[in-house]
């Protein structure tokens, strides 16, 4: 049978490739390192970790990314294996040792009877006579591919500059501060007037604010990022801090049009906006707040923000290089380019963010693909799982739909987070049915959707999860 064709052997590409080779498909995985290399990759390892050697949160029951651990386990995963066999201590975090890690990913797929590694760049489209491909190129894609890419999907849906605002749990947000209303109660297309989150700050709470920005520790660009120009529209707001202490009350966080409901009497100095972000109303963004901030010190800063003091960060901000598709709009379900069907892609590139959750979308890859070849396509997997809403996040149309309907839309890369999995059907009782509040509350509702997840999972897969994995 002919190889199905896998381009990047990242940590995507690497665990597309295994888990196509272990389904029994030959797989030819092309890697331009080291003949070619990026901007942050050091070595010649097949899923290398640029940066941190963190896998973060273990914990299965607790935290969405220790979940999608445990699912790719359940999946037969590469990268969790060589990850397991190489951790280091890190508290309830799982990292490893980098080197260790990816020699011992490199080791599997090159020993595999099914894994073919050629080391080569593809400054193109893969020829048609490849048939079935993956991409898995990741955020430094080499430019000729990427232009390539930007040619054939339309150049504004390649995205090559990351300016990222925070995102907030929606359940997080303290609503005896903040309150839903548009500016002027405009209701716009599909709007209802009341659809930004506020949170209002007194002069005193203002000035203090614009201090800590200007204050606060920034991440240094990279060399490589130095001579990427900001871009109108979204600079970081630290960098308009920068320039004068009423820019900010006259940009992002003007008070007009808007009045406290809590106190009306009270005119603020300046309001901060949340837009929801995600179609279950689960997740809210800081509108204009793009930031360079190290990320301790944003969830330092912005928990001053009246009514954020208690606030969960789905996603931090950050501003850096990022080559990734628009996919909601130009994926189908199984990861295809929808205008070119036999080009599949995964990793960062299709807009998911991190380690693990370019790993992830690299297993669904490479299982879409079999089941492709096989002529059985796989069922649909429940947005419930954690895998499923990172695959909903990135291949859902809901996005695209609210843009037709007016509203503003944007697509940014995100890490896997409770909020994007649909909300349980009942708050969750302890033993004595008592409704619970705070931190058990919050506990309860993260094992409820662990749980549910694992039984989906196990459905989906048509059998018992065995009941060492699941635990
Ligand atoms: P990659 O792991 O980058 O793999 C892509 C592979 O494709 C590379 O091996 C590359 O050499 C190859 N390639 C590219 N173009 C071609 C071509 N034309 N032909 C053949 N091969 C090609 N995530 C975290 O979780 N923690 C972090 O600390 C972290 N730090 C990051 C720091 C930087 C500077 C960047 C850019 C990203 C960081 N990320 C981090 C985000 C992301 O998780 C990683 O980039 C991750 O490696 C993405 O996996 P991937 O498989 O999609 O891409």
């Amino acid at each position: 049978t002919d190889p199905i064709h896998i381009v990047g052997g990242g940590l995507a590409g690497s665990e597309a490739a295994w888990q196509i080779a272990e389904a029994g498909r030959p797989v030819v995985l092309h890697e331009m390192r080291p003949l070619r290399r990026t901007d942050a990759h050091q070595s010649q390892d097949l899923a290398e970790l640029v940066c941190s050697n963190s896998f973060r949160s273990d914990d299965a029951n607790g935290n969405a990314v220790g979940l999608l651990h445990q699912e790719m386990r359940t999946l037969g995963s590469l990268i969790m294996r060589a990850a397991d066999a190489h951790q280091v201590p890190a508290g309830g975090a799982l990292a490893v040792d980098r080197d260790g890690f990816a020699a011992a990913v490199t080791a599997a797929l090159e020993a595999h009877p099914n894994v073919t590694i050629l080391r080569e760049e593809i400054d193109g489209l893969p020829p048609a006579e490849w048939g079935q491909v993956i991409i898995a190129t990741g955020p430094l894609t080499s430019p000729a591919l990427a232009d390539a890419i930007a040619r054939l999907t339309g150049a504004e849906s390649l995205a090559f500059f990351d300016a990222i605002a925070p995102i907030v749990h929606r359940d997080s947000i303290d609503m005896s501060k903040a309150w839903f209303q548009s500016r002027y109660d405009k209701a716009g297309p599909g709007g209802t007037g009341a659809d930004y989150l506020n949170c209002p700050m007194n002069r005193e709470q203002y000035d203090a604010f614009v201090r800590a920005l200007i204050e606060g520790e920034k991440t240094s660009f990279k060399d490589w990022e130095a001579s990427t120009p900001y871009f109108d529209g979204c600079l970081p707001i630290e960098v308009m801090a920068e320039r004068g202490p009423e820019t900010l009350r006259h940009g992002p966080m003007k008070p007009v049009g808007l009045t406290n409901p809590h106190d009306p009497t009270v005119k603020a100095c300046a309001i901060v906006q949340l837009r929801q972000d995600n179609a279950l109303g689960t997740l809210y963004n800081m509108v204009g707040f793009q930031t360079k901030l190290k990320h301790a010190e944003q969830v330092r800063v912005f928990r001053t923000i009246p009514g954020l003091e208690n606030a969960e960060f789905a996603r931090l901000g950050g501003l850096h290089r990022n080559t990734y598709l628009d996919s909601p709009r130009l994926l189908d379900a199984t990861l295809r380019l929808k205008a070119e069907p036999r080009l599949r892609f995964a990793g960062q590139i299709t807009g998911c963010e991190g380690y693990v959750e370019s790993a992830a979308v690299g297993l669904m890859a490479g299982r879409f693909a079999v089941a492709e070849r096989r002529g059985h396509p796989l069922a649909p997997l429940p947005q419930t799982t954690a895998l499923g809403a990172l695959i909903a996040h990135i291949t859902d149309g809901h996005l695209v739909a609210e843009e037709e309907a007016g509203k503003p839309r944007s697509f940014q890369p995100m890490n896997v987070n409770f909020g994007l999995f649909p909300p349980l059907e009942r708050a969750p009782r302890n033993e004595t049915g008592k409704r619970l509040r705070g931190p058990e509350k919050a506990a309860l509702k993260k094992r409820a959707l662990t749980d549910r997840a694992r039984e989906d999972l196990a459905a989906w897969m048509g059998g018992d999860v065995p009941r060492a994995a699941a635990e």
